[in-house]
């Protein structure tokens, strides 16, 4: 584990962290609204490893080759930054040592944001670190700078779980809210798994074996290939306590290791799709919910809806912004199937 310290004076800014992969949604919005949602788990952080904040330069400013150079495959309309890279994001609970500084917290309506450069300073020594951000639409998270703050070891790494530990954890947020729909973090990620299907798919109609999975992605999939045909790949739903049966299928939604970041070994036959493991345990195992004490018996529209049936799993709110900048940040958008489903995303919502 590290913990972060303030450049100038050593002071601690942070409590001991574990680092995750970057949320490649990290720097998109979530909707509009008071949502005050969290981008990361308490306990970890995340390094960008691209250029943040400015100056910008436009799509057309690149020179010939730049674009691929900096991992852009296909032209994108907002600006690229020039900024450092190597940004650390982390969940405020993280954040000990920091205090914001008086009359630079920019924002729009609801919160603060650091468009305007840091709004959070060192406590002890009052050097800007970072910012805050909570406005609405954004993610709930602090960024630090990467000149203000130096990573400082803290302690050994909490030991790897193994995937059955995982797939019986309970202690984090539930993807699927009361109400049925999937949180945002769940939704982004969903999104990013999308952009993988389209890429594995190659333009084919995809099967899937899994009447949750196919309610997730489906309707989506369609979207982005709307002229699929050739044979039909089958996608299943594979990983701890689901194995694989008889017939092999061509894909395969898989979980990703949240520590490791790998995906669940899959045979070689079978193309691997990795699925946020919190998304992939609800479609996987829906029934299985931390059982709660309740007195007496329930009252029985409840007793109907719990669980959540299916059917009412379906409502993810799909980011076409994200959708496009991910397919346009992969070498597969050179494939006319995946080139399709990026000019797709241009043609409209979904
Ligand atoms: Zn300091
Ligand atoms: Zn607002």
């Amino acid at each position: 584990m590290e913990l972060f310290a303030c450049t100038h004076c050593a002071s601690a800014l942070t409590r001991p962290v574990s680092q995750v992969r970057f949320p490649p949604y990290a720097r998109h919005q979530v909707g509009n609204g008071l949502r005050l949602s969290d981008l990361m788990d308490a306990g970890t952080y995340a390094v960008d490893p691209e250029p943040s904040g400015p100056p910008w330069r436009s799509w057309e400013d690149l020179a010939e080759g730049e674009a691929e150079a900096r991992g852009y495959y296909a032209p994108v309309p907002h600006h690229l930054s020039d900024g450092p890279p190597g940004r650390t994001v982390l969940a405020p609970a993280d954040v000990t040592g920091t205090t914001l500084i008086p009359g630079s917290a920019a924002g729009y309506c609801c919160g603060i944001t650091g468009q305007d450069g840091p709004n959070l300073a060192c406590a002890r020594c009052g050097h800007p670190v970072g910012a805050r951000e909570d406005d609405c639409s954004l993610w709930q998270a602090v960024w630090l700078e990467p000149a203000a703050v130096r990573r400082v070891p803290a302690g050994p790494r909490p030991p790897v779980a193994d995937w059955t530990d995982l797939v019986h954890d309970r202690s984090d947020v539930p993807p699927v809210g009361a109400d049925g729909r999937w949180n945002d973090r769940s939704c982004q990620e969903i999104g990013t798994t999308l952009v993988d299907l389209i890429v594995a798919a190659d333009g084919s109609p995809v099967a899937f074996d899994h009447a949750g999975a196919a309610t997730v992605f489906d309707h989506a999939l369609r979207h982005y290939q709307p002229g699929t045909d050739g044979p039909v790949k089958r996608c299943a739903l594979l990983g701890p306590g689901r194995p694989l049966t008889a017939r092999h299928p061509e894909l395969a939604l898989v979980p990703r290791h949240p520590q490791t970041d790998l995906p669940w070994p899959t045979p070689p036959d079978v193309t691997a799709v990795p699925l946020d493991l919190a998304v992939w345990r609800h479609l996987a195992f829906p029934h299985t919910r931390p059982a709660v004490r309740v007195r007496g018996a329930l009252r029985a529209e409840i007793d109907r809806d719990d669980p959540l049936s299916p059917g009412r799993r379906g409502g993810v709110w799909f980011d076409s912004w994200l959708i496009r900048d991910l397919l346009a940040r992969s070498p597969a958008v050179r494939r006319p199937a995946v080139r399709a489903a990026y000019r797709a995303g241009y043609a409209g919502w979904l």
